[in-house]
């Protein structure tokens, strides 16, 4: 042993001597193979410190004995050179050295000590870990990436893949490497023809690319950008591509809410929490009478009403509850009106905060109107029955007054001072009677004695009279048409009409100015009926009343059919000429209207339906004569006793002679017991027991060819409906004036 030691410190003492072990830089320090430290440069002593004759083991992390993996040791046992990192505790700290042991033998070959050459590597290990660590939190951040990311080259093949898209493929990452890309996601063997790759390549450019391939299996947003080397040439590109299901979803379903909305009948508004419009529909732009959009997005909601309060009263029930609903002017972008029902309502997402405030819109002018004219004719329809039953009773209580009025006028002296009297009340029944023949007619009940006339016949002929009614102030026009219009129609109903259209703008124009009556064609068609909410179709005579005068106020327009209503001054206006006019003109299945502005002078349209048949030539109603005297028996029917009694006092007077029956089955008995002498039946169509017409036919099976007339106070309407009566039976209407009954009588008499 000592003499190894000597031997081997000679041969170390030599190295040393030559110097060689000082001027290498590397730190070098000798073991004997005992592991004691023979020997240290400048250099190791720096490095590691002063060892000398410490176990080198001692130095490293190993500490205490000779560990595994020494490299002294695995030197001294294998005589190979080894190299190994190992930490030493220096005064510096932790430090990281690499340890290249060899064997030192002897001019033998025998292995005497180990050479230990150590390199600091603190600074390179930790250099590489840090490498380490961001590559691995490089990896995870690639791995973490839920878009399908993956690097090619630029022969499309694939250098990288991340989790996702692996996971996507179900393959591992590692065996995506090196395949080609246009494979991995198309499947096939070569280029996809919408490859974003190859057009990055050619444009060296970013590239974005929707890519719909049924081979995927769901649509994808590819983004494919360049990477670049130091001398910026393209090397390959980075290949991102993003699940895009859910918002092609979304798109879909925006797309269609879209096309929903854009094509709703309603107009439909979509505005911000501060009412500022956000979005607006077609219907809404038309509606309000806008271009486009542009114009209205951004505008506050109140700008597209008429009353600005009224909005906001809706901006603020939506913010406190949420919803609203109800009718409301709106203003169109040229300042006109119209109405709209509304329906609006908070929108809110799905934690419930408020999101912004939606409304559906329909214009119900139209429909407003159309309520408002059924609203009007249902009232005239009732006023029109609640005045015809007045009417109806009081014509025959008016039968008895006129009736004994005159009885007692025919008994009386002429020198009766009481005559003046009774022709006064006369008088006032006169009036009375205009005025229920006033309400039949705006009731429909009058009768009506309908022909077919031409209708420019009849103007012409009322024209001459109408001009007497006008004064010399108005100019009175006719433009009639050139064609024939013929119409079923009772002319004197039609001349009353003229006639009451006449008086009022004479009403209406108390400077003077012009009248004018034309008549025309006309057809009312769908869209007429549309605009009105009236009318069937047809062809028709239009009638076109104007005058220049006063016009007339909307409320006023409203009211003027409605029998009594009148704005002129007590004893001037009775309130019955338009209501007579518009009752007339519905017997006649025809329609009137009105169209008036104050100051803007009046127009009244009446439609006729027009008919095709002949026209017999009509002329304005005779004056009465005063009637025959007779002598014939005639059978008087009526269960009224009154109006009995009144009757047969008339007949008495003329010379008849009346046998009496109080209902319809006296009446025939009656018959049965003088029917030699009776000429003429003469009874009230409804009695009791039996009817009139009932009677009738048994008497006319006792004696064929006996006369009859029949008096009622229904209308010629009901009693043909009823299948009262046929139709070349004589019927008259009460009230009847005597004068007038007796006429009839003489002329049925006189049929025989
Ligand atoms: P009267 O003439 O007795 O008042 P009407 O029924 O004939 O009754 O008319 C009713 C109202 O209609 C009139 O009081 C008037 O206010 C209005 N009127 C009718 N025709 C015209 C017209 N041509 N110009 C202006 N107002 C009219
Ligand atoms: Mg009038």
């Amino acid at each position: 042993m000592e003499h190894q030691d000597k031997a081997v410190k000679d041969q170390i003492d030599e190295m040393i001597k030559q110097g060689i072990l000082e001027v290498i830089g590397d730190a070098v320090s000798i073991q004997g193979t005992d592991f004691r430290v023979l020997y240290q440069n400048q250099a190791h002593r720096k490095l590691i410190g002063d060892h000398l004759g410490e176990y080198c083991y001692k130095v490293y992390e190993c500490r205490d004995e000779v560990c595994e993996g020494c490299p002294v040791d695995m030197a001294f046992k294998d005589g190979m050179s080894h190299t190994t990192e190992r930490s030493a505790a220096t005064e510096r700290g932790i430090l990281h050295v690499e340890i290249t042991a060899s064997p030192i033998r002897d001019s033998s070959g025998k292995i005497i000590a180990g050479i230990e050459v150590a390199r600091d590597i603190t600074e390179h290990k930790r250099t590489d870990e840090l490498l380490k660590r961001a590559a691995t939190e490089w990896q995870h951040t690639f791995d973490s990436i839920s878009d399908f990311v993956s690097v090619h080259d630029k022969d499309f093949r694939c250098t990288k893949v991340n989790k996702a898209l692996a996971d996507f493929k179900g393959i591992k990452p590692e065996d995506l490497v090196g395949e080609h890309c246009y494979k991995i996601f198309h499947g096939t063997q070569g280029k996809w023809p919408e490859c974003p790759l190859d057009k990055m390549l050619k444009s060296k450019r970013t590239e974005t690319v929707e890519i719909d391939d049924p081979h995927i299996g769901r649509p994808l947003l590819v983004t494919v950008s360049p990477i670049l080397d130091d001398k910026g040439e393209v090397t390959g590109g980075v290949h991102i591509a993003r699940d895009i299901t859910e918002q092609k979803k979304m798109e879909k379903r925006l797309k269609v809410m879209d096309w929903a909305i854009k094509s709703s009948t309603n107009a439909m508004v979509l505005a911000d929490l501060e009412a500022n419009l956000t979005y607006v529909n077609p219907v809404f732009l038309k509606l309000w009478g806008y271009e486009s959009e542009d114009e209205v997005l951004g505008m506050h909601c109140t700008k597209f009403w008429q009353v600005k309060d009224k909005s906001t009263e809706i901006v603020e029930a939506l913010r406190n509850k949420g919803e609203w609903a109800g009718e409301r002017g709106a203003l169109r972008k040229d300042g006109s009106a119209f109405i709209v029902e509304l329906s609006a309502n908070m929108v809110r997402d799905d934690e419930g905060k408020p999101i912004c405030m939606m409304a559906s819109l329909v214009d119900i002018t139209e429909k407003k109107k159309l309520e408002e004219q059924l609203r009007q004719a249902q009232k005239m329809e009732a006023v029109g029955q609640l005045a015809g039953g007045v009417a109806h009773d009081f014509n025959n209580i008016l039968s008895a007054i006129i009736g004994y009025g005159h009885v007692t006028l025919l008994k009386m002296a002429n020198d009766d001072p009481l005559r003046l009297n009774i022709e006064h009340m006369l008088e006032a029944t006169d009036k009375a009677s205009y005025l229920t023949q006033s309400l039949l007619a705006f009731s429909r009940k009058q009768i009506t004695d309908k022909k077919p006339v031409g209708l420019n016949g009849i103007i012409k002929r009322v024209e001459k009279f109408l001009l007497r009614i006008m004064g010399e102030d108005i100019k009175v026009r006719t433009m009639l048409s050139e064609e024939a219009l013929k119409v079923l129609a009772d002319s004197g109903q039609l001349e009353q009409v003229l006639i009451n259209l006449a008086t009022n703008a004479r009403d209406a124009l108390p400077k003077g100015g012009t009248f004018t009556i034309a008549t025309e064609k006309s057809r009312i068609d769908n869209e007429f009926i549309r605009a009105h909410g009236y009318g069937s179709p047809g062809r028709y005579a239009l009638i076109t009343v104007t005058d220049n005068g006063t016009g007339m106020n909307e409320n006023t327009k409203q009211k003027i059919f409605e029998p009594f209503f009148t704005t002129k001054e007590p004893g001037k206006g009775t309130g019955l000429g338009l209501s007579i006019v518009y009752g007339i003109i519905k017997q006649h299945e025809g329609y009137i209207n009105v169209y008036s502005e104050p100051g803007a002078g009046t127009i009244f349209r009446i439609y006729l339906p027009l008919i095709a048949e002949d026209i017999q030539s009509e002329g304005m109603t005779s004056k009465t004569e005063y009637p025959q005297r007779g002598s014939e028996v005639i059978l008087l029917a009526e269960d009224d006793e009154s109006l009995r009694q009144l009757t047969k006092s008339v007949l008495d007077e003329f010379g008849y002679k009346v046998i009496e029956a109080a209902d319809g089955e006296d009446a025939v008995s009656k018959f049965l017991e003088h029917k030699d002498i009776i000429e003429l039946f003469l009874s009230d169509l409804i009695m009791p027991k039996k009817s009139g017409k009932a009677a009738f036919d048994e008497i006319r099976k006792i004696k064929s060819g006996i006369r009859a007339i029949f008096i009622s106070g229904y209308t010629a309407d009901i009693i043909q409906q009823k299948g009262l009566l046929e139709k070349e039976m004589t019927l008259i209407f009460k009230p009847v004036s005597p004068i007038d009954l007796l006429k009839k009588i003489r002329e049925e008499l006189d049929k025989k």
